[in-house]
């Protein structure tokens, strides 16, 4: 039933699935299969020479993860997605696609922990320089970063865990006056807050197993595209050349561009990360995802209402140094926010808690309902320390440029009662500072 004119909470219900093509089933099915019938040599022929959409093998496609791609991609009027087998996967398949065997990375400290590990730990071996930004919030900073073979800016939409939000459209600018794509992680955003493809980004990536599906229970990552970059500006060849592993039906090799024309990025991540190194998400867990973003806005608004709240109450703590969301005091953001976030800047930020490191420890250990762990975008409230265990790699040089202090305190707020939030948090502070 989905068409492009129905809303962003009608599609997050219908779109990508046709019941009658599933035996009217109403909740999608799980394709729980490996491997698929070719049927005929005919139809093997066309499915090996991508002529068909069907699936051959569930490493590359699934029916099940096939709706979850076609609905990511509706939600963002996108042409396309792939889902991966985690928000890692999504990052790391995006940023070696981009590149393409060697050139560099233009990027910020301001990044997942995991995301800025993986640049020292993996990313050389894969002929992949990563270069930061000085100043996260110049666009300036970012023009005299840029170097010749800087094949792609990447960023946070809105960061974690200090909620910076990043001006995008200028951003998107400055890489297309230098003929590079701007990819955008949005995991903390959603597509509900915000679409950066309104504001021009060329790729966005997510990690589903934070808001997405919102619920604790799988990891999944998701990559979207809508083929506006010209992939065929003379930067990108691995977009260009002929391939032997896309030959069509006459053995004629072929270009990404020429297969996957509406599709180039996330179809070359489907013939070769995907195909090759195998971070295939798994239908149950596409299943998953599915059934999260169902409920995606109901449950990104009660985030946002139940944030204010309790922003509003660690205000007027004494124990509170300071507090990173645009909905707080002073916050520099305030503006960006308006323009990039009118619906609201998400549940995830931190504060800073005075005191010793003993009575910090007190404080974690004394939430109740808050559940202390290295997650987010949960309908439960989270509680975390990122200076000891989500940034925990980074050295201190590159905590101080990621803005985590050992007083930063990360909460990622859910869906329960806002008053009972406050109140376990009250208690938390009297039991870690009482005297
Ligand atoms: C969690 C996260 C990732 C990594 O995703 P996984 O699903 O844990 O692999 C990437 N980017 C951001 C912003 C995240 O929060």
């Amino acid at each position: 039933m989905a068409e492009p004119t129905y809303h962003f909470d009608t599609l997050k219900i219908h779109a990508g699935y046709n019941p009658a093509d599933h035996n009217y089933a109403v909740s999608v099915p799980i394709y729980q299969t490996a491997a698929y019938e070719l049927g005929s040599v005919a139809r093997s022929d066309d499915l090996f020479s991508f002529n068909s959409e069907d699936s051959v093998y569930t490493r590359l496609s699934n029916p099940t993860i096939t709706i979850l791609e076609k609905r990511i991609a509706e939600l963002h009027g996108a042409t396309g997605a792939i889902a991966l087998a985690s928000g890692m996967a999504a990052v790391s398949y995006a940023l070696l696609n981009v590149v393409g065997g060697s050139g560099r990375i233009l990027t910020t400290p301001r990044l997942y922990g995991g995301t800025i590990d993986s640049f020292g730990q993996v990313y050389k071996e894969f002929g992949i320089e990563v270069d930061l930004v000085e100043d996260s919030d110049s666009v300036d900073s970012f023009e005299k970063a840029i170097r010749a073979d800087t094949k792609a800016i990447f960023v946070e939409s809105i960061t974690n865990p200090n909620a910076t939000v990043t001006d995008l459209e200028p951003v998107a600018d400055l890489a297309h006056k230098y003929n590079i794509p701007l990819l955008v992680d949005n995991t903390v955003a959603t597509p509900y807050l915000l679409n950066p493809f309104d504001y021009g980004a060329d790729i966005i990536v997510y990690s589903a197993t934070k808001a997405l599906t919102g619920h604790g229970n799988a990891i999944a990552g998701l990559v979207v595209e809508n083929n506006q970059f010209n992939w065929a500006n003379g930067k990108f060849p691995q977009f260009e050349e002929k391939l032997y592993s896309l030959r069509d039906i006459d053995d004629r090799q072929r270009s990404v561009l020429e297969v996957f024309s509406k599709i180039p990025f996330t179809g070359r991540i489907r013939a070769l990360y995907l195909n090759y190194l195998g971070a295939a998400l798994s239908p149950f867990n596409a299943y998953l995802v599915l059934i999260g973003l169902e409920t995606l806005s109901e449950r990104i608004e009660k985030q946002v209402s139940n944030s204010k709240k309790v922003i509003r109450f660690l205000e007027n703590r004494r124990e509170v140094l300071w507090i990173k969301h645009p909905e707080a005091k002073e916050n520099p953001y305030r503006d960006l926010a308006k323009k990039y976030l009118p619906k609201g800047s998400g549940g995830i930020f931190s504060f800073g808690l005075s005191g010793t490191a003993e009575q910090r420890r007190n404080f974690i250990e004394g939430v109740k309902v808050f559940s202390y762990q290295a997650n987010i975008g949960d309908a439960r409230s989270l509680i975390i320390n990122p200076s000891r265990t989500t940034h925990t790699e980074l050295d201190e040089e590159q905590q101080r440029l990621a803005d985590i202090v050992p007083e930063t305190i990360r909460l990622s707020i859910g869906l329960e009662n806002a008053e009972d939030l406050i109140a376990d948090l009250d208690q938390a502070f009297e039991l870690a500072f009482q005297k």
